[in-house]
C-alpha cells in the first residue's frame, strides 16, 4: 500500500492505568489506538481494554496488536480482541518478541499464516502504511519500546521501562512520546523498572518529542503531582497526562 502522508493521525487513550487494575476503580489499563482512514494498530491491550476499544472506537478496524510484554496490564484483553472477528480489517494480526509471544499465546489463536509475528530489539516492520520499529527497554521481563510512523508522523511509546533504557536513535524528535510514569518521586525500595516523574522528564529530554503524555499512574494514583514535577525538571517541553478516552490528532 502507498501511504498518504497527509493523512491525519488520531491516537486513542483506550486506557492508561499502570501496574495493576483496580476492581472498584475500573480504570482499564495500558492500551493506545494509533490510527488513519485506512490503518490501524493498538498498542498494548491491558485490562478493561476491549471494553473500552468498543466504546470509544466501535468503528475501527485493526490491523495489529503489539504487546510489548507479557505483564496482564499490557496483554490480559489479547485472547478478547485476537478472537473477536468483526474488528479486524483482514485478520487478526499480533506483534510481539518471541519472550512476549510465549508468555501470552496460550491457547493456539486459529492459525493461519502472518497471524503471530515475532520482532525484535531493533528490527522494523509495516504494517498497512505505518512503519514500526523496536526497541528493548529495561523491565523485570523482556519488553519493547516502540516508534510508529507514518510519512513524517511519528509516535513513540515507551512501554514499561526503567530509568536505564537506551532509547533508540531513530526514537529521537517523535511528534508524539507516550512514556510511563509509575512512580511520583522514587524511594529506596521502589523498582528499578519504572520510571518516576524526574526520570520520566529526562526520558523526555532525550527522546525530544513535541508533546510528552505522561501515563501508567497505578490507578489513585495523582497523575497531576506528576506533571508538576516533570514540568519543573523539563521547562522547554510539553507534557499532558493521559485519561482513558483521551484523544490527540497528528495533522
Ligand atoms: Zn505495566
Ligand atoms: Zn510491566
Amino acid at each position: 500500500m502507498i501511504s498518504n502522508p497527509d493523512e491525519k493521525v488520531l491516537i486513542t487513550v483506550l486506557g492508561c492505568a499502570g501496574s495493576s487494575y483496580d476492581r472498584t476503580l475500573r480504570q482499564p489499563c495500558s492500551s493506545y489506538l494509533i490510527e488513519t482512514e485506512s490503518a490501524a494498530v493498538l498498542l498494548d491491550c491491558g485490562h478493561g481494554s476491549f471494553a473500552s476499544f468498543n466504546e470509544l472506537a466501535p468503528e475501527t478496524r485493526l490491523d495489529a496488536i503489539f504487546i510489548s510484554h507479557a505483564h496482564a496490564d499490557h496483554a490480559a484483553d489479547l485472547e478478547a480482541f485476537m478472537n473477536s472477528k468483526g474488528i479486524w480489517r483482514d485478520r487478526p494480526r499480533l506483534l510481539a518478541s518471541e519472550e512476549t509471544m510465549a508468555a501470552i499465546v496460550r491457547a493456539p489463536f486459529e492459525l493461519v499464516d502472518d497471524i503471530l509475528v515475532v520482532v525484535s530489539n531493533g528490527s522494523r516492520m509495516n504494517v498497512a502504511n505505518f512503519a514500526m520499529e523496536f526497541s528493548q527497554t529495561t523491565h523485570q521481563m523482556p519488553c519493547l519500546a516502540t516508534c510508529v510512523s507514518l510519512g513524517g508522523r511519528r509516535v513513540v511509546y515507551s512501554a514499561d521501562t526503567g530509568p536505564s533504557w537506551d532509547v533508540a536513535a531513530n526514537f529521537v524528535g517523535a511528534d508524539l512520546a507516550l512514556v510511563e510514569c509509575t512512580l511520583e518521586i522514587r524511594s529506596g525500595d521502589d523498582s528499578a523498572f519504572h520510571l518516576d516523574a524526574a526520570e520520566a522528564a529526562a526520558v523526555a529530554r532525550e527522546l525530544s518529542p513535541r508533546t510528552t503524555v505522561i501515563t501508567h499512574v497505578p490507578p489513585g494514583a495523582s497523575t497531576e503531582a506528576r506533571l508538576e514535577i516533570a514540568r519543573r525538571a523539563a521547562p522547554h517541553l510539553e507534557f499532558i497526562g493521559a485519561r482513558t478516552g483521551l484523544q490527540l490528532t497528528l495533522e
